[in-house]
């Protein structure tokens, strides 16, 4: 029988219906199609309803059941004006993914006439049967009860799965109790301690601010693939990475395939999710090839932070679902195959005022440059400080690849600002010693505008092997995962900026109580801050081991794994942060490092089976079989009388083949039963570090050696798993 990677490489051949994608025209004409936005709901809502949704969706101000019914007919209304049937609560559950449980709006009445309903209750709350969603043990199975409550900030949409059409309500999901289980809750209340936190500061400057949000453009980086090939990959299918392939003779060593022509069936496929998209109101912008083959990276115009967060989740899902419709697999794993990049998700993250100020953007008057400044360095301090927690907030399996590696942002939590800014903050430091008089005072200022020239603003400043760079209007987070949700890392970047932004209106009043001038009590809190934090600025080559020793030095982190990492979030100050912030309580902290734990436990455990079966399934059979090819061929040889000269290279190779089998085997043996011992272990932390550095640390990368050697040896006819060269160059 033909081997399945045959028939996948066949049907390549053979050229794949192209799916048709139509153009849509204008982009506007569907832009926002399938949400309820504020003007459509201007249409089927009442004045009072409006103005109820309104309100609730500029944060805070509460719906009553009421008001709920007439903005959930309304919603039905739009809804079924489009055909839709269905409706269910969307949330975020911590699976990572996105979940949802769909009702029709169909019912039947007491006397069984059927009619179409959507109450408010079953707008605001629903209460689905979620018992089996990760919840750190904060649900004892007698209490399995989890609410899913609306969230009025991001707005209703409708999904289209091919025919089918469900409104969807994006929602919190919390406990009976009401401990978050998902990862917009935290987020949300991030968002509030940011916005309280910044305002306050943002007083010293503008009386008229009252309001901040934080703002993020993602930045998605992932893999496209033909799906047969992909078929016919367990690991792939089962770990969404290679777990064995050798590298191919090229690989990104010329550096063709990045910002290259896109290659046609890819190119239908990036139009047909972006079109999809906009229907959603993603405001997708940009679109090219990234640095390895096969590699792809699109990017929105930035938003408001939750939604940002949504409409990534949602993205994600809409890129899976629309590959298949194209004969390809998208592969959203950090690191699906070994020795080319991995893919990250750049979260550019930046705070906008209700003035319209973006406070990371450099002002043009001394008075907003001291603005800009100050929340500047406070980034800067609120990085410094909670390095850990940062690293620990896009710790995963999957990223553990990247992170150390020497290619994606290090393990080790550190700013570019660039030489523009370094220079300002040298200044700063340099001059705001002590005391200083009016004369100085005004000189620095000037000094400030002066050296903030225009040229910072153009992104010819960068450097990207920065985790967390500087690049002229936002920082961007560059070491999140590519398959992350990124509400996770948000909420401890907006958290830390909460918690410093406190302390640092904290200090000012201090000195102004003291008598200090307000803007010279504001310079010299800046001043200590660069001097407190100035260890975290590094403008170099992160990848570099001169770095990571530098870094050692300077007494920053450099945590590889994840088991490891995730302990900054069960410490002291992380339970303070997050408590008097009211993001976490202490028990959701420790039920959600449990959650993440388990997480990574389960997957390199996935990652261990598979390895094993594809070991015994496929990769031995293939070897014994040439084995035998060769020993026939020896034998005949012999036969025939030839000398040993004759067969010494087929003896050879057969030596080759029968060390590596042997190897193998031995290993996936003790590997087995390695985690046999393991899984024994009770306390997930010591198991989560057992499957890091016993069962992956020990094994993966021997039996990989082994396996990726004989797939050099062994007769291409008899391989069966589709080899790195056919995965990444053929679609
Ligand atoms: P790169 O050169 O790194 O690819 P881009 O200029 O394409 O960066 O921008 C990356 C992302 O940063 C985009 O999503 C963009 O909308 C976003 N961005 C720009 N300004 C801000 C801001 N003030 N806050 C958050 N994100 C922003
Ligand atoms: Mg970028």
């Amino acid at each position: 029988m033909e081997s399945l990677r045959f028939k996948a490489l066949d049907n390549l051949s053979k050229g794949l219906p192209k799916v048709k994608v139509e153009s849509p025209g204008k982009i506007t004409e569907i832009f926002n199609e399938n949400v309820f936005t504020l003007q459509v709901a201007r249409k089927y809502l009442s004045d009072e309803a409006y103005k109820s949704l309104v309100a609730s969706t500029r944060g805070g101000k509460k719906i009553d059941r009421n008001m709920g019914s007439q903005i959930a007919n309304g919603i039905r209304a739009w809804a079924e004006s489009k055909g839709v049937t269905h409706f269910t609560h969307w949330f975020q559950p911590l699976t990572g993914l996105s979940a949802e449980k769909h009702d029709s709006f169909f019912t039947l009445k007491s006397d069984g006439t059927p009619i179409e309903e959507f109450e408010g209750a079953a707008l605001i709350q629903q209460e689905p049967d979620a018992s089996s969603f990760p919840s750190g043990g904060l649900r004892a199975t007698f209490e399995a009860r989890g609410y899913t409550a609306w969230d009025p900030s991001s707005p209703a949409f409708i999904m289209e799965i091919g025919q089918g059409k469900t409104l969807c309500i994006p929602t919190i999901f919390v406990s009976y109790t009401g401990e978050s289980l998902d990862t917009k809750t935290p987020l949300l209340k991030a968002l509030v301690a940011l916005d309280k936190a910044a305002v306050d500061v943002c007083q010293y400057f503008d009386k008229n601010v009252t309001k901040v949000t934080a703002t993020l453009g993602w930045e998605q980086e992932y893999f496209v693939i033909d799906a047969g090939l992909a078929n016919t990959r367990p690991d792939l299918l089962l770990a969404g990475r290679t777990v064995f392939g050798h590298a191919p003779a090229k690989g990104q060593q010329l550096d063709d395939h990045y910002f290259g022509a896109i290659p046609e069936r890819i190119y239908a496929f990036m139009r047909d999710f972006e079109q999809e998209s906009y229907k959603l109101g993603i405001p997708i912008r940009t679109r090219h090839n990234e640095v390895a083959p096969a590699q792809f990276e699109c990017a929105p115009i930035f938003e408001e932070i939750n939604l940002a967060v949504d409409h990534n989740t949602l993205l994600m899902d809409i890129m899976e679902r629309v590959a298949k419709r194209h004969g390809l697999k998208c592969l959203l794993h950090e690191k699906p195959f070994a020795g080319i990049n991995g893919s990250g998700k750049h979260n550019n993250w930046s705070m906008a005022t209700d003035t319209g100020v973006n406070l990371l953007a450099p002002g043009k008057t001394p008075k907003t440059n001291l603005m800009f400044l100050a929340f500047f360095v406070n980034s800067i301090k609120a990085v410094h400080d909670y390095a850990d927690l940062l690293r620990a907030s896009i710790a995963s399996a999957g990223n553990d690849h990247r992170l150390g590696a020497n290619e994606a942002p290090p393990a080790i939590i550190s700013i570019f600002i660039g030489k523009y800014l370094t220079q300002v903050l040298n200044q700063v430091e340099s001059r705001v010693s002590g005391k200083f008089d009016e004369q100085d005072e005004a000189m620095l200022k000037l000094d400030i505008h002066k050296s903030i020239p225009e040229l910072m603003l153009d992104n010819t400043d960068r450097n990207r092997t920065s985790p967390f760079a500087f690049t002229g209007n936002k920082f961007e987070f560059r070491a999140v995962g590519s398959s992350a949700n990124c509400a996770i890392s948000m909420t401890t970047l907006n958290a830390i900026m909460a918690e410093t932004l406190r302390q640092f209106k904290v200090d000012v009043d201090a000195l102004i109580e003291k008598g200090e001038k307000k803007e010279v009590a504001i310079m010299q809190v800046i001043q200590k801050y660069i001097v407190d934090s100035k260890a975290i600025l590094f403008e170099g080559d992160g990848y570099s081991d001169e770095w990571e020793k530098e870094a050692a030095k300077r007494g920053l982190a450099n945590v590889k794994t994840t088991p490891l990492a995730l302990d900054a979030y069960v410490t002291d100050k992380a339970k303070h942060l997050f408590e008097s912030n009211e993001i976490y309580s202490h028990v959701e902290l420790e039920a959600r490092h449990e959650i993440m734990l388990e997480a990574y436990v389960k997957k390199v455990q996935i990652e261990a089976r598979v390895m094993g079966d594809l070991a015994t399934t496929f990769i031995l059979p293939s070897a014994i079989k040439y084995q035998n090819v060769l020993i026939s061929n020896i034998k005949g040889l012999k036969e025939v009388g030839l000398s040993e000269a004759a067969y010494a290279n087929q003896k050879q190779v057969l030596e080759a083949i029968s060390t590596h089998i042997n190897e193998i085997s031995d290993n996936v043996e003790k590997m087995i039963e390695e985690r046999k011992n393991v899984n024994e272990i009770a306390d997930t932390r010591a198991k989560a570090i057992a499957y890091c550095d016993g069962v992956k640390g020990k094994y993966f990368d021997v039996i990989r050696y082994h396996v990726d050697k004989l797939e050099l040896l062994v007769d291409d006819a008899f391989w069966l798993l589709p080899k790195y060269r056919e995965l990444l160059f053929l679609r």
